[in-house]
Formats: C-alpha cells, structure tokens, sequence
C-alpha cells in the first residue's frame, strides 16, 4: 500500500538554514497551586482586560468572519497615518510587530548578509534572522544591561543590511538616548536599513528618550517598529506595524502574508486607538507599578537596571531558573534566561507583590 508506517519517515528536503534557527521558549500559563490565584508575569502581556469599546468592535467583525479581511488594511492605515502624522503609504501592517520584523529581514537580506543587534535582546531576532538564511552579529551589552551604540556602529560591515535596535530593550530594560541614537545613526551607513522597535515606548518615562518618529523623519534609512500588544493591550490579535520611507513600506505589504491581519484585529486597532486616552491612563498605572516594584527590589538589595518597559530584570546569573521555579511553586510565571536573569511583567498588583515577596526572601535565603 501507500501508507507510510509512522515510525519511518519519508525523509524531504528542507533548508539547511533551519538547522540554527534557534527556537522560541513562549512564556507558558501559570500551574495553579493549591489555594493561590495563578498569575502569569512572562509575557509582557498587559493585565488589563480588553476594553468594553473594544470587545464590542471584536464581536462586530465577527458577524462577517466568513469574509476575508480588507487585505489594505485601509481603515486602520488611515487611522495611524492621522494619529501619528505620517503619510498613509510610509505604514505598513502585520501580524504581530514580529511579523513585520521578519518581513523586514525578507525584504533586505540575502542568505550570508548580516543582520546586527544587542544581545541579549528579544529572543525573537536570531529566529527571523536565521530563517532567512542570513547571519546575526550580537554585540554584548553593556555592565549596565544598555545598547552599546558605539560597538555596534563598529560591528556593521559590508554585508550588514540590517541594523536593530531594541527601545527599551526587552529583557533587560533600559531605553537609549536621544542623544545616543542621533550620534549612531550617523555613522551607520545610508543604505543600511536601522530598525527602531518601539514595542515598550509607551512606558518610557526618562525625559532623554526619544521618539523615533523624529529619526524616520530625518534618516530614510530609519524604520520604526510599533505593536498593539503591549501598550494598548492586543497581544491575543497580532497587529504591529511599520513606519518607513515610501519604497521599505511598499516593500513590506509585498512581502506580507496576504490577508495576515484579520479583520477582528483591525477593528480592535481601530477602537484601541479611538480609546487611546482611556487605555493611556492604564498604562500610567502600570507605570507607577513599575516604580513602585523597581523601588522596593532596589530597597531588597537587588542591582536592577533601569527600567522602562513594562517590567524589570533581575540578573541572577547560575540562578534564573532556580529562581523561576521558587516562583512557579507560588503559582507565579516569570520568565527565566537560563545562565542570564529573570524577566519579570509588571502585572496585577498581587502578582507584583508576590514576586517582591519572593524576591525578599531569595536574598534572605543567601545572606
Ligand atoms: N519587539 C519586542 C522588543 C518585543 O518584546 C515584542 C513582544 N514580546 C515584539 C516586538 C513583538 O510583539 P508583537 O509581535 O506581539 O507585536
């Protein structure tokens, strides 16, 4: 017969560029324990639940999900292109900023060329990297967990083509200068596309960070990546976008999934955004958290770097993941960097208090 047994596998033919890609270990959901409320601080998520305005826009769309969405994405173009003063033709959307990312990496790099980043950074970058076939050049960062610009103007070469910079890097969380990304975008070449992902800009508060915006619209070769998932709290619909001159943009819907954003997505963007004020007023209080936990765990005797995300890094080095099960073992989900540090959302304000009460007792516990 044709049937192929289970256990023996027609071998095919994939790519050998998948041998290193490496792979995505997502935040997973809380394990309950016995008599705790289970709370899952491992993905940057927002905690807040979807507004009602918003909820309402999601199951309006969903009385025509037999359609294909609005493959433009028109609406929701228009909609940023207003709220963000840029022409419509210089956005392009995706499922997901990482989605966006990846067609990024599509549209400029050949197999061999060089993509360059910070690492540590989103564990996402050496994946699309990777599956493109192209090479990522990691530049450490600094003792204090920051982007060291200069190193990584001085790791572009020939073949680099792509050039990312995470604003506030997520895991570690400091946000670069203004100061510092003027002085770096100009000494990367014209032609080499520099990526501003802005997925946590909405939490900064450190007056010398800036808006990217303002270097897309000075430097051609800038792009900026932004996200509802985090912020305006879609991270369940996967809706991220672009800004970059005419020619990237028009580049990025070619090299789009057609139809990626669906239209469940695009609604709630759009009511997302006609909320913007009600949802900003969320984002001050995940803020003040923020402060508030960075605070006490400085108090505890821990070396936080800054913080301008919407969470915090405890560098425990041997111990991340030791950590992260004294946490699991309270029903709290944090995410370990095995060898590296722990990564921690700011979330409601009990699983806030978890952590900071975990967090005490670990430094007891090695005094
Ligand atoms: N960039 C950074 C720095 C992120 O941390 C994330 C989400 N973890 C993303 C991009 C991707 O977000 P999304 O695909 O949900 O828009």
């Amino acid at each position: 017969t044709s049937e192929q047994p289970a256990d023996r596998p027609v071998p095919v033919r994939l790519r050998e560029a998948l041998a290193k890609v490496p792979a995505y270990s997502p935040g997973r959901p809380p394990a309950p324990v016995e008599g705790m409320t289970a709370y899952k601080i491992s993905s940057n998520e927002n905690p807040f639940p979807p507004l009602p305005s918003v909820v309402r826009a999601v199951a309006d769309a969903a009385a025509t999900m037999n359609r294909y969405p609005d493959m433009g994405v028109v609406a929701l173009t228009q909609a940023l292109a207003e709220h963000l003063g840029v022409p419509a033709g210089h956005l392009a959307t995706g499922t997901g900023s990482v989605a966006v990312l990846a067609q990024l990496v599509q549209i400029t790099c050949e197999p061999g060329d060089e993509v360059v980043y910070a690492w540590r950074s989103f564990e996402a970058y050496p994946i699309v990297v990777a599956l493109s076939g192209a090479t990522s050049v990691q530049v450490p960062l600094t003792a204090d967990a920051r982007h060291d610009l200069d190193a990584m103007a001085e790791a572009v070469t020939d073949r680099t083509r792509l050039v990312l910079v995470c604003t506030p890097n997520n895991p570690t969380g400091p946000a670069v200068t203004g100061d510092e990304l003027r002085a770096f975008v100009a000494k990367v070449p014209r032609d080499v596309v520099v990526v501003i992902d802005e997925a946590y800009l909405e939490f900064t508060t450190e007056e010398s960070v800036p808006d990217a915006l303002a270097f897309y619209r000075e430097h051609p070769n800038v792009v900026v990546l932004r996200t509802f998932s985090k912020a305006y709290g879609l991270a369940g619909l996967r809706v991220g976008y672009a800004v970059a001159q005419e020619e990237v943009a028009t580049a990025l819907r070619k090299a789009a999934t057609p139809f990626g954003v669906t239209d469940l997505a695009q609604q709630a963007a759009i009511a997302s955004l006609a909320a913007r004020d009600e949802l900003m007023v969320r984002v001050e209080q995940l803020v003040a958290e923020r402060e508030r936990v960075h605070a006490a765990l400085v108090e505890q005797g821990w070396d936080v770097p800054a913080a301008q995300g919407n969470f915090v890094w405890l560098p425990l080095g041997e111990d991340a993941v030791p950590f992260a099960q004294a946490c699991q073992a309270r029903a709290l989900t944090v995410r370990p960097f095995a060898g590296e540090g722990v990564r921690c959302s700011i979330g409601e304000t009990e699983a806030n208090d978890r952590l900071l009460g975990i967090a005490g007792e670990w430094l007891h516990s090695r005094e």
